[in-house]
């Protein structure tokens, strides 16, 4: 008797995503998370009564069924909810010419961009115009209907003609980079850097290796849904989707770190605990990454060496440097949720420290600090080479922390005597508590490279979701990869009853 239907291997949002739609029809989900937390980089952790986001913190529509974000969709459907707070500007980018507030509407955002470039407002106009449009499109195809196999095509031929009618003469946007729609709409250098520093800010890449159709929902979505954030710090969304879980009878293991998943004559078997333990399944989905599942969760004899050589040519995006702070918030002005400081405007923004995002996620939801204070994420690039334990690596911590210190001193000025708690983390931890290669960021694919890898493998059995699979990085994508695997997994009468 196998010991589920099937084996998760991770509870990041796309492990989660795909757990609780196959429990949700009836299918025996066993999720293996390593961590003693759920939510992988949506994990969040307490330290002397401040909560701290271990990742993300920026998000739009989670609040919102009505809103294109998987993550609330897939809620919805399996009967949960998340409690949030909207906010307005999303973000206040501090440029050399001053600060920019990022509005949500578009009509505001132009408005901002005026006050810097007025010819760059209008021919942003244009481009935001084109973004709207293809967002559109995109929207009337139900993302709960979507699936990595062939049955997708005459699914949607048959049921969603028309939408798919209105998607065919965009499939030169769907494909072509942000920078090339820049390219066609905005001269202005000022606005063009701007548009570079959205995408930098969404996929570490500039725009013209961002894919539109990523831009296009962004822009979307936050003119006409909300951006908010979730009561409760980024955690309350692993929260609710484990409540989903288990509402639909699967179940969560943490401290259940998978040491392989075990492979005989191409078909999978099941997974092998760390403690020795064996746990069988017909089907295993991993949400580790592409790296980890090919070369510590995988025998190199399991896969083809072809594909693996190929997969593992993938460029793996740089990790991070954190500062976690705990900060007295008394007589504090002019802060917002999300602050992004651009220190030299001479280096690229992909420099590591060069760009540093700052979020204060207790100006929206008070609950994550003791009263009267602040609770601080900020981060920004870090490689991974170099960093090792041992001899020297307090004092490089510090010593490159000093980039943060510096960004958050322009916000804060007298910021080192308010601080009452104070965490850095580097790629070491990021890899550590993230379970995650190198502490990436995930894979470096850009629009040029084509679509990022399908959820099926050359296993039979074997699945993957998350972030280096479609349609990307991010939480709304990772979740929309856990769409894709399931859906794949079940019958077309299955996924059509959800719509
Ligand atoms: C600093 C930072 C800021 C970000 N900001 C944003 C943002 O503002 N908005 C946004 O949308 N996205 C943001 N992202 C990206 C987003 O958080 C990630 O793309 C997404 O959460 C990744 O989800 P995932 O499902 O791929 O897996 P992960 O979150 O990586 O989870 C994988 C899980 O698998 C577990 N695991 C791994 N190996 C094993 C094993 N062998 N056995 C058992 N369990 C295992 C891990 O412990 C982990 O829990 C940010 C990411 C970072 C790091």
């Amino acid at each position: 008797m196998p010991d589920a239907d099937v084996i998760v291997v991770g509870s990041g949002v796309g492990g989660l995503v795909a757990a609780g739609l196959l429990a949700r029809h009836g299918r025996r989900v066993l999720v293996c998370e390593s961590h003693r937390v759920a939510g992988g980089a949506t994990h969040g952790f307490e330290h002397r009564g401040f909560h701290f986001d271990a990742g993300p913190s920026f998000f739009w529509g989670l609040g919102n069924p009505a809103s294109l974000n998987p993550v609330s969709q897939v809620l919805a459907a399996l009967g949960e909810s998340l409690d949030s707070v909207g906010y307005d500007p999303l973000n206040v980018y501090h440029l050399p010419e001053g600060r920019f507030p990022a509005h949500r509407r578009g009509i505001d955002y132009r408005a901002a961009i005026a006050g810097f470039s007025p010819r760059g407002a209008v021919e942003f106009q244009a481009f935001e115009g084109r973004l709207l449009d293809l967002y559109q499109a995109l929207k009337a195809i139900p993302i709960m209907s979507l699936r990595a196999d062939w049955r997708l095509l005459p699914y949607l031929m048959r049921h969603h003609p028309l939408p798919l009618l209105r998607l065919t003469p965009r499939l030169r946007a769907i494909y072509s980079s942000v920078g090339q729609l820049m390219d066609r709409c905005v001269t202005d250098p000022w606005t063009r850097r701007l548009i570079d520093l959205e995408c930098f800010l969404i996929t570490t890449l500039k725009a013209h290796d961002t894919p539109t159709p990523e831009m296009a929902v962004i822009f979307g979505e936050r003119d006409q849904i909300e951006v908010d954030y979730p009561r409760g710090g980024t955690q309350a969304i692993a929260a609710a989707l484990v409540r989903a879980l288990e509402r639909w009878g699967g179940t969560l293991r943490t401290r259940a770190h998978v040491q392989r998943i075990l492979v005989e004559q191409g078909r999978v078997r099941g997974v092998r605990l760390r403690n020795g333990e064996e746990l069988r399944a017909p089907i295993v989905i991993s949400n580790a990454t592409l790296w980890d599942t090919l070369e510590t969760l995988l025998a190199p004899t399991d896969v083809p060496a072809a594909y693996r050589a190929a997969a593992l040519r993938t460029p793996t995006a740089s990790s991070f440097l954190h500062l976690h702070l705990g900060i007295r918030a008394d007589g504090l002005t002019g802060l917002h949720p999300q602050h992004v400081i651009v220190q030299d405007p001479d280096r690229d923004i992909r420099v590591p420290g060069n760009v540093c995002m700052i979020s204060i996620p207790t100006l929206l939801d008070p609950s994550l600090a003791p009263p009267g204070h602040h609770a601080i994420h900020a981060f920004t690039l870090e490689p991974w080479e170099g960093w090792q334990r041992g001899e020297g690596y307090r004092a490089r911590k510090q010593e490159r922390a000093q980039i943060i210190f510096r960004a958050l001193t322009r916000l804060i000025p007298d910021l080192r005597e308010r601080i009452v708690v104070e965490m850095i983390g580097t790629p070491l931890t990021h890899a550590r508590y993230l379970r995650r290669h190198r502490g990436t960021y995930g894979p470096l694919i850009r629009a040029a490279d084509g679509l990022f890898p399908s959820c099926r493998t050359p296993v039979t059995g074997l699945y993957r979701v998350g972030d280096s699979t479609r349609p990307g990085v991010g939480v709304p994508a990772v979740a929309a990869s856990g769409i894709l695997c399931a859906n794949t997994l079940l019958g077309m009468d299955e996924v059509a009853s959800l719509l």
